[in-house]
């Protein structure tokens, strides 16, 4: 038979998981003169987008109109959502991998890296992307608790996602009233006692993770003062030498502000945000619930290839906090019957070309991976863009060389199998009909939305519709 990609006989490319990257996958793909596609997207839940609406705090709603790059993709007449589909349980990756030609797996980081000192199971210690979720309106994270009836609150990690979750502890309820965080958050946040948040960060200020303008921020709130230990914030010459070598605009920048923090004299606003450095969590302390952190004190050294290390000393401290949110990163979680490298919660590939297992050079066919399921949990919404575009590529390159397998039947045989697993399929239009929804019950609050939050009302407004 002739190579697919013709209109006769379509390339059949299945896309799992409707983020970032899956979307700049399929935006590639498009791209291709004289390629006829047909582009299955696939979510576990009924609404689109991935983190830009799981993840991507309320308070930056600008960061969210990428979406509308997405829904002109979603829109195209090759392209076809289907969500609310739980690969592993409607359908197999044998049963994918049957039906197309090529697979691409975009399920990105479901879940946290753990820190692995005790106490990290104590009762008010949460990962920061529980959190994260949970303000967002994430159908997992939805029947969460919080208890924000404390006053002191410990944030680990410097991160973005620390960042984030700093901030909206920070804003409190009325900064965000116009956002689209779920109403059970707004309310939750309304009642907020928390006064103190400590933000750990185990390196030095010249290796926070964080990005600039979101460590700004911190300093910009109507309600929070911002303060650093000039100590922890000094910059030896060294350091400075090696930045200003590297050219490293970001790590200066992030000192330069924090300096300035440190510089700052609290103006008695009702919470106060402190940026701690060089402290490593050692354990949770508390009976039950959290009381603190137990820190040790690092020094750095430099290691090979110019990292920098923190290494502990022998001094102790313990920051009171009967929240603690544990944001030290995402991690991917194993699908059954996909290959998983475990130490890096990664897909193992090959420029995203899926290898049989970590460490082998041995390509499946037909079996692709974009976005942190491929590279980790790194960078930001623009990094998928050229990652998904060097799978894409080599997705490209394959068809062209007559190396993607063979795909039985079309996208009738599919849904067969679907509607035979009794799956309730959510299409673009159904998603449509609840992003009008969402929109219109925001309207008259002055929010961009009020989401649903639950799978079964988004199901019952679907279905609601569709009579
Ligand atoms: P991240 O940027 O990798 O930061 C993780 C933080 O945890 C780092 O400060 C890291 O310190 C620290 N850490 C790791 N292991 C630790 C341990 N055992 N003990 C103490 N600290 C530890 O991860 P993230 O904040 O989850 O963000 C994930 C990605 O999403 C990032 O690329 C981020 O930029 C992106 N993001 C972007 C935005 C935005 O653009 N506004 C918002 C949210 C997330 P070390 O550096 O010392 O390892």
């Amino acid at each position: 038979m002739s190579l697919p990609g013709t209109p006769e006989h379509p390339l059949r490319v299945a896309v799992v998981g409707a983020g970032p990257s899956g979307f700049y996958a399929i935006e590639h793909l498009l791209r291709q003169d004289g390629l006829a596609v047909e582009i299955d997207l696939f979510d576990r839940l009924p609404t689109p987008y991935g983190l830009v609406r799981g993840g991507v705090a309320p308070d930056h709603q600008k960061i969210k109109s990428v979406v509308k790059a997405y829904e002109r993709l979603a829109s195209h007449p090759a392209v076809r959502f289907l969500g609310h589909v739980r690969v592993g349980t409607d359908v197999t990756p044998a049963e994918l991998a049957a039906h197309y030609h090529a697979v691409v797996w975009a399920v990105g980081a479901q879940t946290d890296r753990a820190l692995g000192i005790p106490g990290e199971g104590l009762a008010g210690s949460h990962a920061a992307t529980e959190f994260v979720g949970w303000y967002n309106g994430h159908p997992d994270y939805r029947d969460l608790a919080f208890d924000l009836s404390q006053e002191a609150v410990a944030v680990i990690g410097i991160g973005n996602v620390a960042m984030d979750v700093t901030r909206i502890l920070a804003k409190g309820a009325d900064a965000l009233a116009a956002t689209d965080i779920a109403p059970h958050a707004l309310e939750a946040l309304a009642a907020s006692r928390v006064r103190e948040i400590t933000v750990l960060a185990r390196r030095g200020p010249a290796q926070a993770a964080c990005t600039t303008p979101e460590l700004r921020e911190l300093g910009e709130l109507a309600e929070a003062d911002v303060a650093a230990h000039a100590d922890e914030v000094a910059l030896d010459d060294a350091t400075r030498a090696a930045l200003e070598a590297a050219d490293d605009r970001t790590a200066l920048r992030n000192c330069e502000i924090l300096q300035a923090y440190a510089g700052r004299a609290a103006t008695g606003k009702r919470r106060r945000v402190t940026l701690r450095f060089l402290l490593s969590p050692a354990a949770l302390e508390g009976e039950g619930r959290v009381t603190g952190v137990r820190a040790v004190r690092n020094r750095l050294v430099a290691g090979e290839g110019g990292d920098v290390r923190a290494v502990a000393t022998d001094t102790h401290e313990t920051i009171p906090a009967g929240l603690v949110f544990r944001s030290v990163g995402y991690r991917g979680v194993p699908l059954d019957g996909v290959p998983f490298d475990a130490k890096r919660g990664t897909i193992p590939n090959a420029a995203g070309r899926v290898l049989r297992e970590a460490g082998s050079h041995e390509v499946l066919p037909g079996q692709y991976c974009v976005g942190w399921i491929k590279r980790g949990p790194s960078g930001v919404i623009g990094t998928n863009k050229p990652d998904a575009v060097e799978t894409a590529e080599r997705l490209l390159d394959d068809l062209r060389e007559g190396r993607l397998p063979a795909a039985e039947g079309g996208r009738a045989a599919l849904d067969a199998l679907l509607a035979a697993r009794g799956a309730d399929v959510v299409t673009w239009a159904d998603w449509r009909r609840l992003d009008a929804l969402e929109v219109a019950a925001g309207q008259p609050l002055g929010r961009p939305r009020v989401k649903f939050s639950r799978i079964d009302d988004m199901l019952g407004a679907v279905r609601a519709a569709r009579t």
